[in-house]
């Protein structure tokens, strides 16, 4: 599981508009099948039960997750205790939002940790990390705390606007007059986003 423990206090600037080849979504099977041919051919991985990860749906967190970004879930009466292997994981969930062009490696990286935990590592502990650090792109797992931001922008229902310096901060919720901006004091407006 992949949650983000950052807390972004204040959320400054818009996002950009959503348009180009970079939104652009992809196929979450045909990155299961990618990520598990990578797998195989990780030496360390060889004496897991890697062929065994195809058998595994792969599916979507809700849209509007904001936390959570990837999970593997194991089947009902399946302990973390008891000995895992990728019979006992009912499903993969990976955020929709990683699934386009400019969270491609990203996702990869997700899919790569939670097969990880599909194949018996169910805690994040020493040799769950090891092998995590086994990754040919470990620059993929550093883009968590910009997915998350990321995240937060997407849900962001209101824009509280000062009037005066013109500055905008998004937030899921009205700010209904409470707030004055912090640079000239000035009543926050609410802007639908
Ligand atoms: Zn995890
Ligand atoms: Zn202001």
């Amino acid at each position: 599981m992949i949650r983000s423990n950052i807390s972004i206090i204040s959320e400054t600037g818009v996002e950009e508009p959503g348009i180009l080849l970079q939104d652009r979504s992809f196929s979450i099977e045909g990155m299961g099948s990618s990520i598990i041919e990578q797998m195989m051919n990780i030496p360390d991985l060889s004496d897991l039960h890697i062929a065994g990860l195809s058998q595994i749906p792969l599916g979507k967190l809700r849209k509007n997750a904001v936390r959570l970004h990837a999970v593997c879930r194991y089947k009902k009466g399946v302990k973390k205790t008891d000995e895992i292997s990728p019979v006992s994981v009912r499903c993969i969930d990976i955020h929709p939002r990683a699934l386009n062009i400019r969270w491609e490696r990203y996702a990869n990286f997700l899919l790569f940790h939670e097969y990880l935990h599909a194949l018996g590592f169910s805690n994040h502990g020493k040799e769950f990390r090891r092998l995590e650090a086994l990754w040919h792109d470990p620059e993929a797992r550093e883009m968590g705390r910009s997915f998350s931001l990321h995240l937060r922008k997407m849900n962001a229902r209101w824009i509280w606007f000062c009037p005066a310096c013109e500055i905008k901060h998004l937030k899921s919720k009205r700010s209904n007059g409470r707030y004055n901006c912090r640079l000239c004091l000035c009543s926050l407006i609410d802007v639908k986003n």
